[in-house]
């Protein structure tokens, strides 16, 4: 990765969403690793779903052994049965899954999501649910490693093309095909001002002398 952008990424922390799964191909793991080393490297810290298993014991080891902090978080009753790493720089154990979202979310400067089944697409979508309607303006990566969410972007771009969504709605991510692109995309990121998500603009409606309903 060029210097450039490792400096750039010094001291940043990263959210990364990712699947919990053992069993996915390697193909999958090798990229969560490199997305680990190479944050290390440019000594980028991760917040993550604090467990050993799937990719998310893969990117976080990644993390650790190459030097930069790791901190996760966990609902309790995750933690309870045996899942969560008890060796990461903070663990933060939360009372459920909501509360998890919201400590991932505001703890990270970035996001990315790699492969991952329903708790990564949630995190994902949560995340840039939010930023569409100006909650944040963080950048949000989507790593398409092996082309695997390739049938998710075709169906983002019909709900565009019929209009459940606008054209700039698929500007609130990123798509990246690989860990070092991901990488460079949130080094240079400048958060812009998105436009807002509505096709018309929200109607407040108004009494006769032109009063707010409720707001007295
Ligand atoms: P999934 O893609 O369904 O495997 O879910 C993975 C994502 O949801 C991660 O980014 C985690 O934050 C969260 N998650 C789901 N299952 C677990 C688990 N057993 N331990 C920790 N986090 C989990």
């Amino acid at each position: 990765m060029a210097e450039e952008i490792s400096e750039r990424l010094k001291g940043r922390i990263i959210t990364v969403f990712c699947s919990s799964s053992s069993m996915v191909a390697p193909v999958y793991f090798q990229a969560a690793q490199e997305l680990g080393q190479l944050m290390a490297q440019a000594g980028a810290g991760l917040v993550y779903g604090g467990t050993y298993i799937g990719l998310m014991g893969a990117v976080s080891r990644a993390v650790r052994e190459g030097g930069s902090i790791t901190i996760g978080v966990i609902p309790a009753s995750l933690r309870q049965i045996g899942l969560a790493d008890e060796h990461l720089t903070e663990l933060i154990v939360t009372d459920g899954m909501r509360e998890r979202k919201a400590q991932m979310e505001l703890r990270g400067d970035a996001f990315i999501a790699l492969p991952g089944g329903y708790g990564t697409l949630e995190e994902f979508f949560e995340i840039v649910t939010a930023k569409q309607l100006g909650f944040h303006s963080k950048a949000i990566v989507l790593l398409n490693t092996n082309g695997y969410y390739n049938p998710l972007l075709a169906q983002v771009k019909e709900a565009v093309e019929q209009e459940f969504m606008k054209p700039n709605s698929l500007e609130l991510f990123y798509v990246a095909e690989t860990p070092t692109e991901a990488l460079g995309y949130i080094a240079h990121y400048q958060p812009e001002d998105y436009q807002q998500k509505w096709f018309k603009p929200p109607v407040i409606p108004t009494t006769e002398e032109g009063e707010v309903p409720g707001s007295e």
